[in-house]
């Protein structure tokens, strides 16, 4: 009942062209197997990605006004987004988003018609002092406790910290049993929300560990940072998804 979903999250990385290469050799993938959503640098949002959806990396929690440099969810609709990735634990930890603007960014994504990508995950040092699951089951909760119904499209984003760039995966089990535990938190709230909200893992994910990711009943797709730079690399993960 869960179409995979892979995400290449571009970061500050990548160009017109990068994104038309991509475009191109991403197209004729199967969307009955796999939905496939580029996130390039907001620059690049209005360009045509013909069939191929597109998301923004963050979003202004304000609609408009006197907010230098911000972006607004009105804006990302109007040049074609369907995503919004909210919360990427690089925008919590060097851009001081807490779990209360990550919650507020959630509305402001939802409040334009578009679906946020929640972002949650542990880093090296919670998960030394055994406070993942506590963590976690915070972040989740966060938004879940400020959602005006269980009805919208919301997707999370499990990316342990210590994953990210670093060529450190969590193996299919790790991930699974934290994917799993975050589903349960969702059917705390709605058994609707956690059978079809979608959970993708997210941390150095590379065309050769996907397939192991990706078989595991609770992983439902990757947010993918390196390897979606790579055009043949990121048509490959989504192939196994
Ligand atoms: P890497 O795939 O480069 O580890 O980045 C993961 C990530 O942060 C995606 O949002």
């Amino acid at each position: 009942i869960r179409l995979p979903l892979v995400v290449a999250n571009w970061k500050l990385n990548g160009d017109s062209q990068l994104l038309t290469e991509m475009v191109n050799n991403i197209q004729q993938l199967d969307a009955d197997n796999v939905e496939a959503v580029l996130c390039p640098p907001f620059v690049y949002l209005n360009e045509d990605t013909q069939d191929v959806k597109k998301g923004a990396q963050t979003i202004a929690i304000q609609d408009s006004g006197a907010f230098t440099g911000e972006i607004s969810g009105r804006m990302l609709r109007d040049v074609g987004c369907q995503y919004v990735i909210v919360g990427h634990s690089e925008r919590r930890s060097l851009f001081n988003e807490t779990n209360e603007i990550v919650a507020k960014k959630v509305l402001s994504t939802l409040a334009a018609g578009l679906i946020p990508i929640i972002c949650i995950g542990e880093t090296d040092e919670q998960r030394e002092n055994g406070e993942t699951t506590a963590v976690i089951t915070e972040q989740v909760k966060a938004v879940l406790d400020v959602l005006p119904n269980y009805s919208d499209s919301i997707v999370f984003a499990y990316e342990p910290v210590w994953a990210i760039g670093t060529g450190k995966t969590a193996t299919g089990d790790q991930a699974e049993e934290i994917h799993a535990m975050i589903r349960k938190t969702l059917a705390g709230y709605s058994q609707e929300l956690a059978d079809l909200t979608r959970i993708l893992y997210g941390g150095s994910v590379k065309a050769e560990n996907s397939e192991e990711l990706f078989s595991k009943e609770n992983i439902d797709g990757g947010l993918i940072g390196g390897a979606s730079l790579d055009v043949e690399a990121f048509r490959n993960i989504c192939k196994n998804a």
